[in-house]
């Protein structure tokens, strides 16, 4: 494995902390020999990203805010000057007010409307956008989504619409660069106890019930995400675009409760 990505490049956005799906992937990436760059958003989360990026040998960290095109822009024209070309990118961000992720989708406010899209969508498609530029010799993006888009999850809300449009995307996103070989995937990850999990309401029973739930009869970790993120974005993946994976533990696959979970 420790050769798998030996001479390429790649961005992953979205480092918070060590429980973020991001620092799982840039793990995985690293351990098959990737040279990496890490963004991460504002100077509340520099403390926490630096120590991680000194962890792996990063050299390439810098402060990003999706909504911010001016801070887009210098991310990527950092990147540019440093390396001149990018194999890989990886988008591990989302957002929504917590407030809108409990009780009912139909209270949706407008303005969290759109900045859930706004930071949760679009920012895929702006990234890939500068990505694929970058890209002169193919590549490989993939993006995180969850299994909210394709089915009502409890206090998900407007951020199973949004992971919806996420999956769209994908889609649009790789026929469009599929000519210059670079490939556009999502995972649909398992509920992991992350930053951005700990806002959905009644979490730990989400996790409980999954765990009970699943085929595989546990949660995933960081690590299964890591490995199936390598898979995507190396050449293991050479044949594969457009598609949303489930790294889930089989829970997609399930249609009633198990027969042996216990009630919680
Ligand atoms: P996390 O909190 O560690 O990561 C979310 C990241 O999004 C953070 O680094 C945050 O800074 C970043 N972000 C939010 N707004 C931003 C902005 N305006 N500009 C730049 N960055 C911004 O949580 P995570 O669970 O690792 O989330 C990563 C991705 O995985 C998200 O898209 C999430 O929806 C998805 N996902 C998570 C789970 C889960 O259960 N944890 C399951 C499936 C999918």
């Amino acid at each position: 494995m420790t050769q798998l990505m030996q001479g390429k490049r790649g961005l992953i956005m979205g480092l918070a902390n060590d429980k973020s799906i991001a620092w799982g992937i840039a793990r995985a990436l690293a351990d098959a020999g990737a040279e990496l760059a890490l963004t991460y958003q504002g100077d509340q989360f520099r403390k926490r990203a630096e120590p991680l990026a000194a962890q792996l040998g990063v050299t390439e960290l810098h402060e990003c805010d999706v909504t911010d095109e001016d801070s887009l822009d210098a991310a990527f024209a950092a990147l540019e000057k440093s390396w001149g070309k990018l194999d890989f990118y990886v988008h591990a961000i989302g957002f929504s007010d917590k407030g809108e992720l409990r009780g009912r989708y139909v209270d949706t406010s407008a303005e969290n409307f759109r900045s859930t899209m706004d930071v949760s969508v679009y920012s895929f498609t702006s990234c890939v956008r500068r990505a694929e530029k970058l890209m002169t010799d193919g590549g490989s993006c993939v993006t995180l989504t969850y299994y909210g888009a394709e089915r009502v999850m409890p206090h998900y809300n407007v951020m199973g619409v949004a992971k919806a449009a996420l999956e769209a995307s994908v889609r649009y996103l790789a026929e469009d660069l599929g000519k210059n070989n670079i490939r556009v995937n999502a995972i649909s990850a398992g509920p992991i106890k992350t930053l951005a999990a700990s806002g959905i309401g009644d979490f730990r029973y989400i996790l409980k019930w999954n765990e009970l739930n699943s085929p595989l009869r546990r949660n995933v970790t960081q690590e299964d995400v890591g490995k199936s993120a390598l898979y995507l974005l190396s050449d293991l993946g050479s044949g594969v675009t457009g598609e949303t994976h489930h790294v889930d533990a089989g829970y997609h696959v399930v249609g009633m409760k198990a027969v042996d979970a216990p009630d919680i």
